[in-house]
C-alpha cells in the first residue's frame, strides 16, 4: 500500500483531509446534476489546495474524462485488473440504459467531454449495438474513445468505428495480461506493432495503456523508447501505477512503483529530462502529464517554462487544442497571440530557444517532428482512498445514477453492477439474469461464482477448492 502527502497535509478543508473509511465509501453516491460544470470544477480545485495558473481543471476543463463502462465481460484475466469478483457473472446493460448513461453525461459536462467506452472489453459487445454507442456518443458532440485489449480490434471494426465517430484508439498492452508466448515486456512489442499497424491511417489517435508494476518498472525505460521510435502513429502513452484494487492477484506494490520512480524511468528511455511537474490537470499526486516532440529519436521537452505555459493557459483557457487539427490548433493559437501580445516575448525566445537546441534532428528529419504526450495516473489503493483526490478526482465512471470518481467506483463496484436498473417504460432490469421484470428485484444478493465466471483473486481459490 502507498501512503501519500495528500492524506496528511495540503491546503484542503479539515473534512477533506485524511482516508476515507469503510462506512464512508460504503454510503459515498454518484454526484448529482451540476448546472455549472465549469466553475464546480474549479472549486473543488480550489477546496482540494490544487488551484495554481498551471491548472487546467476548473479553466479549460470541466472533467477530464468520463468512463462508459458498457460490459463487465472481459477476454483476459490481468493480475492487476480493476473488475470485481462478480464483474463476468453479470449480464451487459441494456443500449437503452447506456444510451440513457450517454445522454446523462451530456447534460452533466457538455460536448466535447471524452467518453471512454470500456468495459471490461467494449469489443464483447455486439458490434452492431457497439457502433450505435460511438454514433450516439458523436451525436451529442462528444469525443469517444475505445478502451480495449485489441484481441478483438481488428481493422475493419476500428474503420467501422471510425466512421461513426470514434476519436481514439487506446491498446491496453502490458505483463500483467500474462499473453500466450509473451515472457516481459519486450517481447510485446510485436503485438504493439501489430496494433499500430491495425489503427494507422484510419483518422484515429492512437493511444497506448501501460500499467507499471513491480515486475516491469525495469522495463518502463524500453517501453518509452519504443513509443518514442513510433511517435509518428502514437500520439499517447498512458502509464497507470499498480494499485490494489479489484479482483486481480498481484495486489498492491511492494513498494517499488512510485511516481518519482516512474517519472525517472521514463526520463532515462527517453534520454531526455522530461518535465512531469507541471499537474496541469486535477489533483498532482493522482495525475502528471508531459508533451513532447520527437523527430529521428531526439525527444524534445515542450513543458519546461512553467511561466509561459501559465500565461498561454489563462490566454486560451477556452481552446481545447488537444481536441483539434493541428493546423486548426495553430490557427488558433495565432489569434490569440495577435490579441494578447504580451504572449510574443515569452514564446518567441522560448520557441527560437526550442529550435536551436533541435536543429540537428530537424535537420536530419527535413523539419519533420512528431508530438508525443505521456501521461502518468497513480490509483488509489481501494482500502487507502484519500477524501482530498477523491474530491478532486477528474476520472469519472457514469453509474446509472450518475458521475462517480474512478478510484471510488472501483473500490464499491459490485454496490453499482450488481443493482437492479429501473427502465423507463420497460420495468425493472435483473443483472443476473438480463431480464426484465414488472415489479422491483428484491435485494441485490452477490451470486455464487463458477469456474466460468471467476476470475482473478476468485478463480485461484475456486481451483484450489476444486483440486482438494
Ligand atoms: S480516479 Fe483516483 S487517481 Fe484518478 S484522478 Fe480520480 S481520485 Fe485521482
Amino acid at each position: 500500500m502507498r501512503v501519500d502527502g495528500s492524506c496528511r497535509v495540503h491546503g484542503a478543508g479539515r473534512w477533506l483531509r485524511g482516508v476515507m473509511d469503510q462506512a464512508e465509501i460504503a454510503a459515498a453516491r454518484p454526484a448529482p446534476l451540476a448546472r455549472h460544470a465549469l466553475e464546480d470544477a474549479r472549486a473543488r480545485m480550489q477546496e482540494t489546495g490544487q488551484w495554481h495558473p498551471l491548472q487546467s481543471m476548473g479553466r479549460r476543463w470541466n472533467m477530464g474524462c468520463v468512463a462508459l463502462e458498457i460490459t463487465q465481460r472481459c477476454n483476459l484475466d490481468c493480475t492487476l485488473c480493476y473488475l470485481s469478483d462478480h464483474s463476468e457473472a453479470v449480464k451487459d446493460i441494456p443500449l437503452a440504459e447506456v444510451f440513457r448513461r450517454i445522454d446523462a453525461i451530456h447534460a452533466q459536462y457538455g460536448p466535447g467531454t471524452e467518453v471512454q467506452v470500456t468495459g471490461g472489453d467494449p469489443t464483447l459487445r455486439e458490434r452492431s449495438e457497439l457502433v450505435r454507442i460511438i454514433r450516439h456518443i458523436r451525436a451529442r458532440g462528444m469525443q469517444p474513445n475505445l478502451f480495449t485489449n485489441g484481441i478483438r480490434a481488428t481493422r475493419d471494426l476500428l474503420a467501422e468505428l471510425a466512421q461513426a465517430g470514434l476519436a481514439d484508439v487506446a491498446f491496453h498492452v502490458d505483463t500483467t495480461q500474462e499473453r500466450k508466448g509473451t515472457t516481459n515486456e519486450a517481447s510485446l512489442n510485436p503485438l504493439r506493432e501489430a496494433y499500430i499497424a491495425r489503427a494507422r491511417g484510419l483518422g484515429l489517435r492512437i493511444v497506448f495503456n501501460t500499467t507499471v508494476h513491480d515486475g516491469n518498472l525495469a522495463e518502463i525505460p524500453e517501453i518509452a523508447a519504443f513509443f518514442a521510435r513510433h511517435a509518428d502513429a502514437v500520439s499517447l502513452a498512458s502509464f497507470q501505477l499498480q494499485a490494489e484494487t479489484g479482483r486481480g492477484v498481484a495486489g498492491g506494490s511492494a513498494g517499488l512503483v512510485s511516481m518519482p520512480r516512474v517519472i525517472g524511468q521514463l526520463q532515462r528511455g527517453l534520454g531526455a529530462r522530461i518535465s512531469f511537474d507541471t499537474p496541469l490537470a486535477g489533483h498532482a499526486d493522482c495525475n502528471r502529464h508531459a508533451l513532447t516532440l520527437v523527430a529521428d529519436g531526439a525527444v524534445l521537452d515542450l513543458y519546461d517554462d512553467k511561466r509561459l505555459l501559465a500565461e498561454m493557459l489563462d490566454a486560451t483557457a477556452d481552446l481545447k487544442f488537444e481536441r483539434m487539427p493541428p493546423w486548426q490548433g495553430a490557427w488558433r493559437f495565432l489569434g490569440r497571440l495577435a490579441r494578447r501580445p504580451g504572449l510574443a516575448p515569452l514564446l518567441l525566445p522560448w520557441a527560437a530557444r526550442k529550435a536551436w537546441g533541435f536543429r540537428g534532428a530537424l535537420w536530419r528529419t527535413r523539419g519533420r517532428a512528431h508530438r508525443l504526450a505521456f501521461f502518468i495516473h497513480d490509483f488509489m489503493d481501494a482500502g487507502h482512498l484519500c477524501r482530498e483526490r477523491i474530491g478532486a478526482c477528474i476520472f469519472m465512471v457514469q453509474t446509472a445514477e450518475g458521475p462517480i470518481s474512478m478510484c471510488l467506483h472501483n473500490a464499491k463496484r459490485d454496490a453499482f453492477i450488481l443493482q437492479p436498473l429501473e427502465l423507463p417504460g420497460v420495468g425493472w432490469w435483473d443483472p443476473l439474469t438480463g431480464q426484465g421484470r414488472v415489479a422491483p428485484p428484491p435485494a441485490v444478493a452477490a451470486p455464487a461464482l463458477s469456474p466460468k465466471t471467476a476470475r482473478g483473486r476468485r478463480r485461484i481459490e475456486i481451483r484450489h477448492q476444486a483440486r482438494a
